[in-house]
């Protein structure tokens, strides 16, 4: 069994055979990775050391402290958040030695393909096809808010491939290479008038077997895997005191007493003290899944975060009085990375929309609390035993 002690040995040894300040960024991500320092709780050879995973932060520390660069889980939300975890629960031995490496370096950044216009909540609805042809399967169809598509080099994809069975039942799980011929990424500005997120159309794509994950027809099992991983990245990222959206609040309250007003101290102190709650609460979801015991916060974690950022939001635009209402730049950019607190208030409030739709919308989130965390009765589905071809649409 691997200690702590263990591991600050091995991270010794790695900055003494990779010293930071004449190592590049790359390669000393790639030999952390190869020393199993990168996720120590993944299997041996893919980045990890079969430890328990509450030890990841010892070996953060040390190598924080050595002043070793670090990946950028921001950059590679997704394929961290999300590919990673369905990839080594699902993957093929040749998959997970493929695709965890340059994921976890960032060498290669994921995309999520699937939302689609008529398949969002309702995801097990989806029409894009997957038909096989020998070792390959032909894609056709169109997917939709594919955040960091237009920086992806892989996707996640969820695509029909049994019309003729319920809806649940005929999906399957693929990775998609995003420069093959027939993948088209158009950009989808918001309200922020950013184009953070694409349409993506598929038009003849061409998937070897080799790149499904799972077994046919059970993407819709192997889609759990990656919206339960997301709900937990989306909610329960680990940040600072006042490191989320109250920060700017909070600042703006501290040097500008002039805005201040009695009503606005009092909404303000409320909302800080939920923000730290749920600050708390994330960091408490964090050590239940360390011990392996994810309990229901990680549904309610993401309906809090995206209710607590669309509240306090409005409440920095409301505290800016006229300068809230300024927006500083509406040239349209396709960011790479996705900044809920960054630029200004006016972004801020925007951004914060999108919070309580992507990852689930809270309305399904709460159906999911309802059911099953408190056992309450389900929602009729009247679908479940119908062909997905017979379904009216
Ligand atoms: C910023 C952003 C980034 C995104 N990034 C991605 C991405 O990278 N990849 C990707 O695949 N998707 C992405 N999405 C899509 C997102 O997951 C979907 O928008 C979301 O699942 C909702 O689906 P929909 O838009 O089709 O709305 P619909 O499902 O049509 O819902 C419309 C409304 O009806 C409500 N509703 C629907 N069903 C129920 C129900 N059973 N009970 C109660 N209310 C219900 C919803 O809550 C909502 O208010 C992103 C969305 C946003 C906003």
């Amino acid at each position: 069994m691997t200690d702590a002690a263990e591991l600050r040995a091995r991270a010794q040894e790695l900055l003494k055979a990779h010293p930071p300040a004449t190592t590049g960024r790359t390669d000393f991500l790639k030999a952390r990775f190869d020393a199993g320092l990168a996720w120590v709780h993944y299997p041996a050879g893919l980045g990890g050391l079969d430890a328990p995973r509450s030890l990841q932060v010892v070996v953060d520390a040390e190598l924080a402290a050595a002043g070793a660069p670090d990946n950028d889980p921001r950059r590679i939300g997704i394929g961290l958040g999300m590919a990673a975890p369905t990839i080594l629960a699902y993957g093929t031995e040749e998959q997970k030695e493929r695709f965890l490496r340059p994921l976890w370096v960032g060498e290669e950044v994921w995309c999520q393909l699937f939302s689609e216009p008529g398949a969002g909540s309702d995801l097990a609805a989806l029409g894009t096809r997957a038909v096989r042809d020998g070792d390959t399967w032909v894609v056709n169809g169109q997917k939709v808010w594919t955040s960091s598509a237009h920086v992806a080099r892989w996707a996640i994809l969820v695509a029909r491939t049994d019309p003729g069975l319920p809806k649940h039942r005929g999906i399957t799980y693929f990775l998609c290479d995003m420069t093959d011929p027939g993948v088209e990424v158009r950009p989808l500005r918001q309200i922020t008038g950013e184009a953070e997120f694409n349409e993506v159309f598929l038009t003849g794509v061409r998937i070897p077997d080799a790149h499904r994950l799972g077994e046919v027809g059970d993407g819709w099992k192997v889609a759990q895997t990656t919206l339960m991983n997301e709900r937990v990245s989306i909610g329960g990222m680990r940040i600072p005191r006042e490191g989320g959206m109250i920060g700017p609040v909070s600042r703006t309250w501290r040097e500008r007493p002039s805005l201040r007003t009695h009503d606005l101290h009092q909404r303000l102190l409320d909302l800080w003290v939920d923000a730290e709650v749920a600050r708390l609460t994330g960091e408490r979801l964090r050590q239940q899944l360390v011990a392996g015991r994810p309990g229901p916060e990680g549904s309610g974690m993401k309906l809090a975060f995206a209710r607590l950022n669309q509240e306090i939001s409005g409440l920095e635009v409301e505290l800016l009085g006229e300068d809230g209402l300024l927006y500083d730049d509406w040239t349209m950019r396709r960011p790479e990375l996705v900044d809920f607190t960054g630029r200004d208030a006016g972004y801020r409030y925007l951004r914060s929309k999108g919070n309580s739709i992507e990852g689930g919308t809270s309305e399904v989130l709460l159906n999911i609390v309802a059911e099953r965390v408190l056992g309450l009765p389900p929602e009729p589905r009247n679908d479940k035993d119908v062909a997905w071809k017979d379904l009216t649409r």
